[in-house]
């Protein structure tokens, strides 16, 4: 893993998510290196190629500052305004143990007293690390990545991120701690689509950590992702499957059956770009 340092102009970069109007990336990388990952695009910024996707990782050691010198130009102490960590890599992969990018620009928001919602998704315990800080913020949400119940499976598409159980506990405990969170169920993996008691299995185990809100996401099936999948779809033999439309009403069904409440109202689906 290459992981180096450099600096940065912003740290709050207007977005075109809906309901988020600025994402926070404290890094350009990610070293979780999931297969499925979109991101590898930004290798460009940092003179790396797609197939180089989680093996590098550059941390902006200067965000914090910039976090701080922006929130000071928000009107209203940022009333109103959504704020995510992170679009493009894992706001808690490994080196933020190390170089507390994420904690430093959450203790910017508490002390200018951010009002706005700050959203933080992530497939990592390590966000743990910072309930105190979190709890200290009058809108926050977090939400964990879970796209099964399987560690051993997670491992063929989420290489080097902690194993699903993982997160799964990291979920009770930011419920425990008093933190609003959702579970991001995205992509559905190929096997999901075509055995969906496993999906009822999942949504079951999200439930049982007491989160109640879910955002569902199909895979974003650009060819390079899809050559990348296609590697370990040999591998665990499973099989892609075009049924995802007619599985939604599955999803739908399931989500009912388990008190879950479906965020942004509908399953998330990409258009699917020639990149
Ligand atoms: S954790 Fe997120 S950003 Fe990192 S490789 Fe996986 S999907 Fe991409």
């Amino acid at each position: 893993m290459q992981v180096g340092r450099i600096s940065t102009k912003m740290a709050l970069v207007k977005s075109k998510l809906p309901d988020t109007d600025y994402v926070v990336n404290p890094y350009v990388g990610c070293g979780f290196g999931c297969l499925y990952c979109y991101a590898s695009f930004m290798g460009r910024l940092v003179n790396h190629s797609i197939s180089d996707w989680g093996h590098y990782v550059y941390a902006k050691i200067n965000i914090a500052k910039q976090l701080d010198d922006q929130l000071t130009k928000l009107p209203n102490q940022g009333k109103s305004v959504t704020i995510l960590f992170s679009s493009v890599t894992d706001p808690y992969q490994g080196v933020e143990a190390k170089f507390k990018l994420t904690r430093q620009c959450l203790k910017v928001l508490v002390n200018k007293q951010f009002q706005g919602l700050v959203a933080i998704l992530t497939k990592s315990f390590l966000v743990c690390r910072d309930i105190d800080l979190l709890q200290q913020l009058p809108h926050v949400e977090v939400g964990l990545t879970i796209t099964t119940d399987d560690d051993a499976l997670s491992r063929h598409f989420e290489i080097k991120a902690p194993p699903t159980s993982k997160r799964l506990k990291t979920l009770t405990k930011l419920n425990q701690a008093g933190i609003p969170t959702y579970a991001f169920v995205g992509p559905v993996l190929p096997h999901l689509l075509n055995r969906p008691s496993l999906l009822d299995k999942l949504l079951g185990r999200i439930r049982a950590t007491g989160t109640k809100r879910v955002f569902v996401e199909h895979l974003n099936a650009s060819p390079y992702i899809k050559k990348r999948l296609a590697q370990q779809l040999t591998k665990s033999e499973l099989l892609p499957s075009a049924k995802s439309r007619q599985t939604d009403k599955i999803i739908h069904q399931l989500i009912t059956k388990h008190g879950l409440t479906l965020l942004g109202g509908q399953i998330i689906r990409h258009q699917v770009s020639n990149r």
